[in-house]
């Protein structure tokens, strides 16, 4: 994984289609910082797609991998980590990303989630019997407490664009004296 300057971490956080991947990207591309998604590097490690690891071992086995490789990429400095959407689940991956970074919350109504998650996404459906935006609507609510205990800052992406929600980020960053790292420019 390349890195960036010696600044802590920023960790993106938040349910699916809330914009971590495609936000996080962006972000490192204009800071200068490395950027690394622990959904892929998952899929590097098991050599096979997240939907095709949890359908063969199951979501325990899968929050497994996970954890160790939050564990790996929590490590160090400099660089945007894109996280899955259930990595709040374990306390133990929220103590290991904020001890070295700064935790970003993305926030997005369960309906803009839905339409930005309809096609192409790699995940495997988390509960049956409901309709996707009942499911969508149903997890963000259960698991809102643990993004907001795990948050240091939260945005809204609702109605804006991946590149102005970058430069949100990267103005509560700045205000907040996190960048850049040392603290001047
Ligand atoms: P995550 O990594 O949180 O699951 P992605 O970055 O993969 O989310 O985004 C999911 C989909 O939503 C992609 O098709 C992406 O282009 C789109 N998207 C991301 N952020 C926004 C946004 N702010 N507004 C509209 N669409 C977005
Ligand atoms: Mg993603």
């Amino acid at each position: 994984m390349t890195r960036g300057p010696a600044g802590k971490n920023i960790v993106l956080i938040g349910y699916r289609g809330t914009g971590k991947s495609t936000v996080g990207r962006l972000l490192a591309a204009r800071i200068g910082y490395g950027f690394v998604s622990t959904d892929e590097l998952i899929k590097e490690c098991a050599a096979q797609s997240i939907t095709d690891f949890v359908a063969a071992h199951g979501w325990e086995a899968f929050r497994d991998l996970e954890s160790r490789v939050v564990e790996e990429c929590a490590k160090g400095s400099g660089a945007v980590i894109d996280t899955g959407g259930g990595v709040v689940l374990r306390p133990e991956n929220v103590t290991a990303l904020r001890a070295h970074g700064l935790v970003v919350w993305l926030t997005a109504d369960p309906a803009a989630i839905a339409e930005r998650i309809q096609d192409g996404d790699d995940r495997p459906a988390l509960t049956e019997g409901r309709t996707f935006l009942e499911e969508i609507a149903e997890i963000v609510n259960a698991r809102k407490p643990l993004y907001e205990c795990a948050a240091d800052c939260t945005v809204a992406t609702d109605g804006q664009p991946p590149e102005a929600i970058a430069s949100l980020i990267l103005e509560r960053l700045r205000a907040s004296g996190w960048f850049p790292p040392g603290g001047t420019a």
